[in-house]
Order: C-alpha cells, then sequence, then structure tokens
C-alpha cells in the first residue's frame, strides 16, 4: 500500500476528495533529477504539457539552465541546483531519476572533474590533508578518498539513487531509474535481451558507469523487494536528438558537430562497431508510458535500427555535407562490439516502439546544431 505524499496529494481521489482549499492541483508533482540535462530536459517539455508541476533537480554538470529556461516563470516549474549526492527533502508524487552524466568522455575523465570539485571544497581538503600527515593511518587515507571521491559518477550513480530512492520511500513516490545498455558491457548475446546479465569489466575505464548503473539497479530492485517502494527500470540504448552537449564526444553529436564545422568524422577503431541510434522523442514517451505502467522491468528503451560507425558517418554525409572526409583514430578501451536492443517486452507490456528513424530524426537534431554551432562561431569572433 502506498503512503499518500502529502495531505494535499495532487493525485487527485486518494484523499477522498479532501483537498484543502487552494491547493488543488490540476497535475502531478514529479521530480526530474537531471533535468537540465539533454534527456530530461525533454521529459521536463512532456511533464509540462500535461500540467504536471515539475521539479527539476540538477547540478549542471553536464546540463544547463538554456534547456528549461522557457519554463522560467511558469508557476508550475521550479529548477533546484543540488547533487543528488546530497539529501533533500521534497514532496512529490513521481522521482525520473536521470541525474548522471552519460557521455564517456565525461564519466571516464571524471578525476579532472574531482580536482575541480576539490578546488571548491578547499577548506575540507585542507582539513583532510592536515589530517592525513598529523594521523597517517588508515582512517585519514579513507577520509582523503572520501572527498577525492567526491563527486564521482560511480557516486552519483549510487549514492545519488540510493537518496533517491531514500526520497521515494519516505514520500511513497513512484520512481523511475534510467539505467543503461552498457549493463551489458562488451555483450556475448546479440541482440540483447532484458534476461541477459552482461559482460562487464568491473575495473575498466568504463566501470564507474557500468558497474554504477548496474548497483543503480540493485538499489532499486532492493528498495522495491524491501521497503515496497515502487520502481520502474529503463535500460536506455544511445540516444540522439536535439538539445545534446555539442562537444559531450558521443558518436552522433560528434559527427554533426563535424560536418557542419566542415571537419573530418573522426572514426574511432575501425568503425565496425555497432550501435543502434533512438530519437529523443521516442525514448520520453517509452519512459513516461513506463511510468505510468504497471510494470517494474527492466525495460530495453531503444531503436532496433543497428548501424556501424561508418554507416552512421554515411548518414550524417547525405545528411549534411556529401565531401565530408572521414579520419580514423585509435579506439577507446573496452569499447563494447556491438549493440541493438531486443524491445520485444517493451512493445508487449508498454505498448511501446520507436516511431522515428535515424533518417527523420538526424535532420531535426542538425536544425538545432546548426542554429548552436553556427552560434557558437558568431560569439567566438566578436
Ligand atoms: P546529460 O549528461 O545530458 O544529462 C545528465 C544531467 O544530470 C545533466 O543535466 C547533469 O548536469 C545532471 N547531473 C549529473 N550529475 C549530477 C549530480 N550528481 N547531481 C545532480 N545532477 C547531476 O545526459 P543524458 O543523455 O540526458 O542522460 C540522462 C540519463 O539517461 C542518464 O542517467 C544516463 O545515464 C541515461 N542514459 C542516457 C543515454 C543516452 O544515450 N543519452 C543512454 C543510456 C542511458
Ligand atoms: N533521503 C533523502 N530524502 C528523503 C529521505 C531520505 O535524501 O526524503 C536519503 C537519506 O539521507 C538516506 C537515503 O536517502 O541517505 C536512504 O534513506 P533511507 O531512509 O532508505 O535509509 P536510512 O536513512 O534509514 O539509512
Ligand atoms: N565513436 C566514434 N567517433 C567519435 C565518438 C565515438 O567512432 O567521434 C565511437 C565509439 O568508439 C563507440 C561508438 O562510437 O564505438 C559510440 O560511442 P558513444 O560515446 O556515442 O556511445 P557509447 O560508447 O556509450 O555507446
Amino acid at each position: 500500500q502506498r503512503r499518500p505524499s502529502i495531505e494535499y496529494t495532487s493525485r487527485i481521489g486518494s484523499t477522498g476528495g479532501k483537498i484543502p482549499l487552494g491547493l488543488k492541483r490540476k497535475g502531478l508533482r514529479v521530480v526530474v533529477t537531471g533535468g537540465a540535462g539533454f534527456v530530461g530536459s525533454h521529459l521536463v517539455d512532456r511533464l509540462m504539457e500535461r500540467g504536471d508541476t515539475v521539479i527539476v533537480v540538477d547540478n549542471f554538470f553536464t546540463g544547463s539552465k538554456e534547456n528549461v529556461m522557457h519554463h522560467f516563470g511558469n508557476p508550475n516549474f521550479e529548477l533546484i541546483r543540488h547533487d543528488v549526492v546530497e539529501p533533500i527533502l521534497l514532496e512529490v508524487d513521481q522521482i525520473y531519476h536521470l541525474a548522471c552524466p552519460a557521455s564517456p568522455v565525461h564519466y571516464k575523465f571524471n578525476p579532472v572533474k574531482t580536482i575541480i570539485s576539490f578546488l571548491k571544497k578547499k577548506i575540507e581538503f585542507c582539513f583532510c590533508f592536515c589530517f592525513c600527515f598529523w594521523r597517517w593511518n588508515v582512517f585519514g587515507l579513507l577520509l582523503l578518498c572520501v572527498f577525492f571521491d567526491s563527486m564521482c559518477v560511480y557516486k552519483t550513480n549510487v549514492v545519488g539513487t540510493l537518496n533517491m530512492l531514500g526520497l521515494a520511500k519516505r514520500v511513497g513516490a513512484r520512481f523511475l531509474l534510467t539505467s543503461t545498455s552498457e549493463v551489458y558491457g562488451d555483450p556475448l548475446q546479440h541482440p540483447q535481451v532484458e534476461t541477459y546479465w552482461g559482460n562487464v569489466n568491473p575495473i575498466g575505464v568504463r566501470s564507474c558507469y557500468d558497474e554504477g548503473k548496474r548497483t543503480a539497479e540493485t538499489l532499486a530492485m532492493d528498495y522495491h523487494r524491501g521497503a515496497n517502494v515502487e520502481v520502474r527500470i529503463a535500460r536506455i540504448f544511445n540516444t540522439y536528438g536535439p538539445r545534446m552537449c555539442i562537444d559531450d564526444g558521443r558518436v552522433v553529436s560528434n559527427f554533426v558537430a563535424q560536418a557542419l564545422r566542415k571537419e573530418p568524422l573522426t572514426v574511432y577503431g575501425d568503425g565496425k562497431q555497432t550501435r543502434s541510434f533512438q530519437f529523443v522523442s521516442d525514448l520520453v514517451e517509452g519512459l513516461m508510458r513506463l511510468m505510468e505502467g504497471e510494470h517494474v522491468g527492466p525495460f530495453n528503451l531503444g531503436n532496433p535500427g543497428e548501424f556501424t560507425m561508418l554507416e552512421l558517418a554515411k548518414v550524417v554525409q547525405e545528411t549534411i555535407d556529401p565531401n565530408a572526409n572521414i579520419e580514423f583514430r585509435p579506439n577507446t578501451e573496452d569499447d563494447p562490439h556491438k549493440r541493438k536492443p531486443d524491445i520485444t517486452k517493451a512493445k508487449e507490456l508498454l505498448g511501446w516502439e520507436p516511431k522515428v528513424s535515424l533518417r527523420q530524426g538526424l535532420p531535426l537534431m542538425v536544425k538545432d546544431f546548426r542554429q548552436r554551432v553556427f552560434g557558437d562561431l558568431k560569439e567566438g569572433s566578436s
């Protein structure tokens, strides 16, 4: 039995009609962590359209205010700068938990980010450092590690998810975790079905993300079984669309920005590795159906259309510039060789399947990138 979140809950009817005067609301109160990011901001748009009250919780590590600023001034919208690794008290009906950098470039080079966050925390740092010299022992080292680790992706995935699950438990909210196809690692089964347990390197450069999300799934299921939290788990496959960070290093954003800037498209390795690319509106539809539905999951949410990186480069050439050159670069460590979702389960239980093909979706993203890339260039030249 779920507890009502607060007395004036927006879930009309769940208070037996006793909604105090002036507090009646049209929709649900929904928190979207990571709502200022690429996927989150599109989700926020749909929730706002639906008439929900939306609270975005974001630390702006990879997201930005520009992605949600069109909602500023709307009384149904609130933006909170907050790091999910810290506890937070909110009263909500649903929690979409997206907060986590999704680009390998961002999550792999986390030590740099950690140092930067460290400088901001210099007082704590000085304390720990002195403590280590004063008492050079395991406790001192542990303390230092804790601070060095203060913003790492693994911690975001684990402590951040724990906090959001704690929040869901306290207020009786439904909780949706945006997990990833990366939980399958470098898969030995193709296409990937939800029952496949994966092939993940636990100590590699990608593990902070892969293993972090696997642990987040574990936590979600433990809170579901142990504390009756209503959880939903989505395993998202590569997604693209407007508002992606231009220089976040993901392949679609890289190729599009490179083609627009008349730079060579950088294909890593031999370009024969595959990915399946889904347009962001399809993903948002899938996430909302999952949240509203009755099934915990996990559900693969992705477009089964599979492309090698060379094929993707060709589609980008056709869409933007047929004369764009291709430049081969060494591949990155532990790069999965292939990835393609089996979406039978989502089709059957959520009635969901993607509608936008790569050739239809790419021009929509190019339009947005063109505005931002050439906007950037103008700013840079002035
Ligand atoms: P993104 O980097 O654009 O958005 C992530 C958002 O989370 C950003 O706004 C960032 O500032 C915020 N954030 C990061 N760490 C935070 C923290 N500690 N506290 C508060 N906010 C924090 O990424 P995205 O592509 O929008 O991905 C959203 C979610 O979907 C992520 O959880 C990601 O793992 C998952 N996902 C995305 C893809 C994809 O292809 N886009 C694929 C699989 C899974
Ligand atoms: N938490 C939170 N907001 C809440 C409730 C809990 O951020 O409204 C955090 C809390 O600080 C804790 C985590 O969620 O770190 C897990 O909470 P839970 O109650 O499950 O565990 P406990 O606090 O009993 O260890
Ligand atoms: N990739 C590439 N060129 C780039 C960026 C990435 O060929 O400029 C390759 C990368 O090696 C990987 C694939 O594209 O094989 C997808 O990479 P991305 O970082 O977009 O997503 P993920 O690896 O998380 O699936």
